[in-house]
Parts: structure tokens; sequence; C-alpha cells
């Protein structure tokens, strides 16, 4: 019986879940768009009691934060390329849980902040790791994760705009032509390279991947503690009804070595 089995590999800690959600809160950082295209808020929250006068036993409070506010997923709709398609209410759960595999390019990152997988690079992995399984999330880890409490080293916007890694052109076509990829994830605001705005076609993954029907996760914490493969990930955003995105709590199930 497999799900008691997974449950004995947790309770003997064969098995253990690993966050690969950052905090939500005030302080998260968020995109930043250059004029004259709008900007999504910071979340913030307004209070409607705490043990008070207009609520004595109980604390609540209201947010408002945008659809791509911290660890969220991109849903198809979120891009034009991807319309008439999901919004994140329509996934299939099934969609949502599925076997992890990790690019990791840390020390290309660390070496190069504006570092730019390769297509070679993930037929590389390919090659060193096996075929990539059917529903597959595929996470490009970079360390970047490590500034997540940093608005601005998180952000990195210089004179030139931001300088983030993430996939080049090609790259973004062979995430989004994998017959077995369900959805892609970085510890980035966003699924694109900061200097994707740039490119032939601008923002690649955004395009190619939602246009696909797949899925963009971001923000994503706790990257070092995923191995190459052999885990799997659990992703869960409000099933918000018209949902172009939506803030997720992401979490893996990572055997122990
Ligand atoms: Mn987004």
């Amino acid at each position: 019986m497999p799900i008691a089995d997974l449950l004995a590999a947790l309770a003997d800690g064969s098995v253990t879940v690993v966050d690969l959600t950052q905090p939500l809160s005030e302080t998260t950082p968020v995109l930043i768009l250059p004029e004259p295209f709008a900007n999504t808020p910071h979340l913030s929250r307004e209070r409607l009691s705490k043990y008070d006068d207009a609520g004595p036993a109980w604390a609540w409070d209201v947010l408002t934060f945008g659809e791509h506010t911290g660890t969220h997923l991109d849903a198809p709709i979120h891009w034009i390329t991807g319309q008439g398609g999901e919004d994140v209410a329509s996934i299939a759960p099934a969609r949502l849980v599925g076997p992890l595999r990790v690019v990791d390019k840390t020390a290309e990152t660390a070496a190069d902040p504006g570092y730019l997988l390769t297509a070679q690079d993930l037929q590389d992995h390919e090659a060193e790791h096996g075929p990539i399984e059917p529903g597959t999330w595929v996470v490009f880890r970079t360390g970047w994760g490590s500034r997540a409490s940093d608005e601005a080293a998180f952000l990195n916007a210089g004179e030139q705009g931001p300088v983030t890694p993430g996939p080049d052109v090609e790259a973004s076509r062979w995430l989004a032509e994998h017959p077995n990829i369900v959805g892609f994830g970085v510890e980035t605001v966003g699924i694109d390279a900061g200097a994707a705005g740039g490119f032939d076609p601008g923002f690649p993954v955004h395009n190619f991947l939602l246009g696909a029907g797949r899925y963009g996760l971001t923000q994503l914490a706790n990257a070092d503690r995923l191995p190459a493969t052999g885990a799997l990930i659990v992703v869960a955003p409000l099933k918000l009804v018209d949902g172009t995105g939506s803030p997720a709590r992401v979490l893996a199930f990572v055997p122990s070595t």
C-alpha cells in the first residue's frame, strides 16, 4: 500500500518534507516593471479585530496583494499566448503533484548573476540523470533564494535593468516543447531572466511555456535542499476562479541520503 509506505517513510525520517515557499509578508519582494506599465502592490493588511471591541475573542485581518506575489504560480492565462487556456482554478489537481527535477546552476550564477540557462544545460541534465518523466516540474536552482529577504539584492536592478538568471530563448522553447514537463520553477521574482524583456520574443518562458498550457512557479526557497532527481513536488495555489496566478504553498517530499 503506497500511501502507508510513504507515511512510514515520513515517520522514520527516510523521507522529509522540504518547504519550498518563501515567507509571505509586507516585506516580500515584488516585481517592478518600468513605465508605463502597471505595477503590483506589496502585500498589506487591515485589521478587522484583535481580541478587542470589534471582536472580543478573535483576531482576523483583510489582505491586499497581487496574484503574482511571493512564491506563486503563473497560470496559462497570465500571458497573451495562453489566453483561452486555464485559469488557476481550472488546473487539474493531479498536475500539481509530480516528479521534481532540479537543474543546478548555483556556481554559474555566483560567477554571473545574469546567467542564462541553455537548452544544452537541459539536455545535459537529461543525459546525466535520465529522461524527464511525465508530469515533471523542473526547478532551476541558482542560489538566488538566499537574497529573498533583501528586496534590492533580490531584484538586482541597476542602470541596465534587472540582472537575474533565467532561461535563454532556446531553453524556453525546449521547456515548453518537452512533452513531459508540466511546470518550471525558479528562485527569482519571475520565471524569465531579468534581461528577458529584450529577448526575441520578449519574456520567452512566459511566451512559450504558458502558451503551451504549462505552469510557472517563482520565488522558491530551499532549492539547495533538493536532489537533482528523486523528489516529489506538491504545488498548492489558491483555487482562484479566473485567476492568472496565485500565491502558493510549495512542498517537496525528499528521500534522505
Ligand atoms: Mn507571475
